[in-house]
């Protein structure tokens, strides 16, 4: 199965994402993760990837589109994956829609997870990342055992750059502009799933392994 999440910065895509790759035995593929540990590595991809996501702008395509097929090529995808974070312009959703004929394969759903702008920055303040294991938490919706410490791997956690209110807010702008117009793209194509990202994690879940057909 192969599915993709769509949805605004903060709107709960990579949570829900985590959890149907557990539940499914997909491998969970998140392009800012695959850009953060870049980064942290200091790799010459994770320097560009970097000067564009602090000022929180979408990566060039070039760079992004080549690092997801290169991924998605990988044996452990061969049962299907989950996308999150990608496509996030028409141009990626074009591209891997290529890619995937070209292999007589198609995407199976886009799961739209719809959280309006309002609730967007307080998510996202209250967000905290695990660099070393990817996993998210928030202060008050979804707090770790100790505090500011991965209950994954027992990591420090941070507060993303990028998560501070003056990006979120650009973030947004850039969301409806470069990344709202896939919701029609998949919509006309049929596969066009959308949950109502504000009910709480639990509930947005079971509404997702409804759709998806458990
Ligand atoms: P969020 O989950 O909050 O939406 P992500 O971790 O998906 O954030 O992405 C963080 C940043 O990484 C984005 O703001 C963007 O700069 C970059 N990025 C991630 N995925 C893509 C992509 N598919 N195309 C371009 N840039 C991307
Ligand atoms: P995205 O990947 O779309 O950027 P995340 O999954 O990282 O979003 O979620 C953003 C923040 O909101 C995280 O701190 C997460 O714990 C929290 N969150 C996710 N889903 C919900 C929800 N349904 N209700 C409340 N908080 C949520
Ligand atoms: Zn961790």
């Amino acid at each position: 199965m192969k599915i993709i999440m769509l949805g605004a910065p903060g709107a709960g895509k990579g949570t829900q994402a985590k959890r149907i790759a557990d539940k499914w035995q997909i491998p969970h593929i998140s392009t800012g993760d695959i850009f953060r540990a870049n980064i942290k590595e200091g790799t010459e991809l994770g320097k560009e990837a970097k000067k564009y996501m602090d000022q929180g702008a979408l990566v060039p395509d070039e760079l992004t589109v080549k690092l997801l097929l290169d991924r998605v090529a990988k044996d452990d995808c061969k049962n299907g994956y989950v996308l999150d974070g990608f496509p996030r312009t028409i141009p990626q959703a074009e591209v891997l829609d290529k890619a995937l004929a070209e292999l007589g394969d198609t995407v199976d759903f886009a799961v739209n997870v719809d959280v309006p702008d309002e609730n967007i920055i307080n998510r996202m303040s209250g967000r905290r990342a695990c660099v070393s294991c990817g996993a998210t938490y928030h202060i008050t919706y979804a707090p770790t055992k100790t505090e500011g410490i991965c209950d994954r791997c027992g990591k420090e956690l941070i507060l993303r750059e990028d998560d501070k209110p003056e990006t979120v807010q650009k973030r947004l702008e850039v969301y409806h502009k470069q990344t709202q117009p896939l919701i029609d793209y998949y919509a006309k194509k049929e596969i066009l799933k959308t949950v109502d990202g504000t009910k709480d994690m639990e509930e947005v879940f079971q509404d997702i392994v409804a759709i998806l057909g458990a």
